[in-house]
């Protein structure tokens, strides 16, 4: 039976790769990934031939019917990213939507996602969390984005690139308080893995004095604000109260 199989592929250590992803990718008649040269070097490691074609945001939309046509003769189409799950702050979603829509199965393979990996090692709340992916890349914006998710009780987890990391921690700390506790999770999987938590303020000395600090990947997650505690009531709900009781008979 045809399928499309999304199959997520390592983020840094190539020995995170799944052997089911391996044969997976073999087996399919086609593999629709977002970067055919940087992919050509994962299929040269693990001997995989099958043939590659470009999906990435920007003809995600024109190669739905290429896949579709491949889907209707019977084969199997992979889709991989340049690291990780697809979807996940990467392309995909379009072509998943449309093959399901089409009426076709979607089967994932999974395996790596930065995120989970950041989270699983981090030591911050994990019943709960949002994954926010990349936060806006002008100034302005993201410190009003930042604002508007200071309140959250969740765990919050965001992608950062290298270039923005330092100014990232400073807008969230104008935002959330220097003495939140955030952890830097940075280049998983690779030789420089490192996994720091601290509060803000002492999170964006130790960056800002090794510029080492700021080269990679990074996750940066965010423990929550805490939830006022059962039966403290805060000051504008008691107000409220005091209203509605004076006007009570
Ligand atoms: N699809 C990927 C996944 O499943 O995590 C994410 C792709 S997104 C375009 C790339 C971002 O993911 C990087 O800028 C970084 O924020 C994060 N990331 C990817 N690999 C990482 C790693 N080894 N260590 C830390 N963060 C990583």
């Amino acid at each position: 039976e045809s399928a499309l199989y999304v199959v997520a592929t390592p983020i840094g250590n190539l020995q995170d790769m799944s052997q089911r992803a391996v044969e997976v990718l073999k087996n399919a008649e086609v593999i629709a990934a977002e970067d055919t040269r940087h992919s050509a070097r994962l299929m040269a490691h693990f001997n995989i031939n099958t043939r590659l074609i470009s999906v990435h945001d920007h003809n995600e939309r024109q190669r739905i019917d290429s896949i579709l046509d491949l889907l209707r003769a019977g084969n199997s189409v992979a889709l991989i990213s340049d690291a990780g799950t697809p979807l996940i702050s990467d392309p995909g979603f379009v072509v998943v939507r449309a093959v399901r829509e089409a009426g076709f199965k979607v089967v994932p393979v999974p395996g790596c996602a930065a995120f989970v990996a950041a989270l699983s090692a981090a030591g911050l709340p994990s019943d709960r969390f949002a994954f926010e992916g990349f936060p806006p890349a002008k100034r302005n914006a993201r410190q009003q984005y930042y604002q508007e998710q200071s309140s959250e009780s969740r765990t919050l987890i965001f992608y950062e690139s290298p270039h923005r990391v330092l100014e990232s921690l400073k807008d969230m700390s104008d935002a959330m308080g220097a003495d939140r506790q955030v952890v830097v999770a940075r280049e998983l999987t690779k030789t420089f893995e490192t996994i720091h938590s601290a509060p803000l303020a002492e999170l964006i000395d130790w960056m800002a004095a090794d510029h080492n600090q700021q080269k990679g990947e990074f996750v940066l997650l965010v423990h929550g604000k805490p939830k006022p505690e059962a039966g403290v009531v805060d000051n504008n709900v008691e107000h409220v109260l005091d209203v509605l009781l004076a006007e009570l008979p």
